[in-house]
């Protein structure tokens, strides 16, 4: 046990409950290891962000799809993680994640802003592809003698119940870590009513916001009838079972990138952008190239921004980092093909006047270095998605900035999960160029001071709430009863109702 271990479930028990290993199995569609040039390499993003200390201080096992794993497991094990891949053949894979997952649930769980596409293949496809991988959880689950499943995201959303069916005394949470649409969005779907069956499976299912709980609450009610109850704070099935659900936002590691964006490396970054930049006010906007990103809006409003404020021209640069994305999936080739062109009438039009490009699309990743050096020097954060269940890079933002003694401003979406908690951010509506363009020049207008003083109360938001601590909340009630599996064990969810 480490000492992150204490920490993580400070709440619910000492080293000693523990023992050597907490029996606790992730489910994710994805492992955190990725097939690198020549070995496996830890996955970044999010998902790996968060659950990788998670899993290392409680000796879980993470099981995920993956049907080339020679390698894998040495790997992981040499990354103190142990994982258990589980095969999906091909002739479900593609319909279960570039399908379903990606082209019907994506748009609808981000309310609409491309259209679903449906399929009934592709539903069979996502529900096989959810019995094997919960099928390989269990499995694991046996191997490790353990009875507690925390399962992510909107790839497995029958997983609960799966797990539930096979294993009613099992403890199983869930983790949405995209938004929840509109209860009739949901409802509109002709598998509404087992994609919430499926979630309900679980003992606690938590969503990154109040107001995504609280869509998830209506869409229950509405979808299930008579068949759930839904009190303040959770359902309670036919059966009597309850279901917690609950918000948690997910955090970031906010100590330690400000270690690395003091690393030398971030500092001679920052520096070459400074020369690059300077006598220009910086925008920045930091995206995987997806059409829930708003990354067309944003542009038009720059334009807009640039023909109402004829003064601005030639002295603002946007800097657009775009993450090419599901590049197989048309509607994301349409989205890249459509920001490059609204880039390059911005550059036609500047250029007609003799004016250096208002915007500079550079194809991401990034390093990190250079990426935290363009967090740490740009003058206004431009987070506009249509629709995000959290957004990181807001977060990022904040702490950098207030690490590095910045004035920056944080043009944030009302859309963005992180709006709940970064109040301090300029709000906008991401649909709307010109409420865009406005905030952008309510963020210029801020006086040096208050972008300070903003900056710190956002900062410390982020500095207070962990991985850590978002993981041992949600777990604190899953892992203590499965290490405590004594018969009459408590059940904090029925105590509580
Ligand atoms: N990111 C990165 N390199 C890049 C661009 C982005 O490492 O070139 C990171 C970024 O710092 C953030 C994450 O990718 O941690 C994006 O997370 P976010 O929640 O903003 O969006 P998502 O891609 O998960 O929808």
């Amino acid at each position: 046990m480490t000492p992150h271990g204490t920490d993580l479930l400070g709440t619910v028990g000492s080293d000693a409950d523990l023992g050597s290993g907490s029996g606790l199995v992730v489910l994710a569609n994805r492992l955190p290891l990725t097939r690198g040039a020549r070995d496996w390499e830890p996955a970044c993003g999010g998902l790996a962000t968060a659950l990788v200390p998670t899993l290392r201080a409680l000796d879980g096992v993470w099981v995920g799809a993956e049907s080339r794993p020679e390698g894998l497991t040495r790997a992981a094990g040499e990354l103190g993680l142990r994982v258990a891949p589980v095969p999906l053949p091909p002739t479900i894979e593609a319909g279960y994640y570039d399908g379903f997952s990606n082209r019907t649930l994506w748009p609808l769980l981000h309310g609409g802003v491309e259209r679903p596409v449906l399929s009934s293949d592709w539903w069979r496809d996502y529900r096989a592809a959810n019995e094997r991988l919960a099928t390989g959880a269990m499995q694991a689950a046996e191997r490790e003698g353990g009875s507690a499943y925390w399962v992510h995201d909107y790839h497995l959303l029958r997983a609960p119940a799966i797990i539930r069916r096979r294993a009613p005394r099992a403890r199983v949470g869930f983790f949405l870590h995209v938004p929840f649409p509109e209860p009739a969005q949901l409802a509109a779907l002709p598998w509404a009513r087992e994609i919430l069956t499926g979630m309900l499976g679980a003992d606690l299912v938590a969503f990154q916001t109040a107001g995504h709980r609280d869509r998830f609450l209506d869409a229950v009610a509405l979808v299930l009838g008579p068949d759930a109850w839904v009190s303040g704070d959770g359902v309670v099935l036919r059966d009597g079972r309850l279901v917690r659900v609950e918000a948690h936002p997910i955090s970031i590691d906010a100590d330690g990138l400000v270690r690395h964006a003091r690393s030398p490396e971030a500092a001679r970054e920052l520096r070459a952008l400074a020369r690059r930049y300077e006598g220009r006010t910086v925008l920045l906007g930091v995206d995987r190239l997806d059409y829930t990103k708003g990354i067309p809006e944003r542009l038009l409003a720059l334009e807009e921004l640039l023909e109402r404020r004829p003064d601005l021209r030639g002295r603002v640069v946007l800097v657009q980092v775009g993450v090419p994305t599901r590049t197989g999936v048309p509607e994301y080739r349409r989205l890249a093909a459509r920001v490059r062109a609204l880039a390059e009438r911005l550059t036609a039009r500047a250029s007609a006047e003799g004016l250096p490009s208002p915007v500079e699309l550079v194809e991401g990743p990034v390093p990190p270095a250079r990426l935290h050096a363009l967090l740490a020097l740009a003058d206004v954060a431009l987070v506009t998605p249509l629709a995000d269940g959290m957004n990181l890079v807001a977060k990022e933002y904040a702490v950098v900035q207030a690490a590095a003694g910045g004035t920056g401003a944080l043009v944030l979406s009302r859309a963005a999960g992180a709006s709940e908690e970064l109040r301090d951010a300029v709000p906008c509506d991401p649909t709307s160029t010109a409420g865009i363009a406005r905030a952008i020049e309510s963020a210029l207008a801020l006086e040096p001071d208050e972008r300070r003083a903003r900056l710190a109360r956002m900062a410390a938001i982020v500095h207070a709430r962990t991985p850590a601590t978002w993981a041992g909340k949600q777990l604190a009630t899953l892992v203590e009863p499965a290490l405590r599996s004594a018969p009459g064990a408590r059940r904090p969810g029925r105590a509580a109702a």
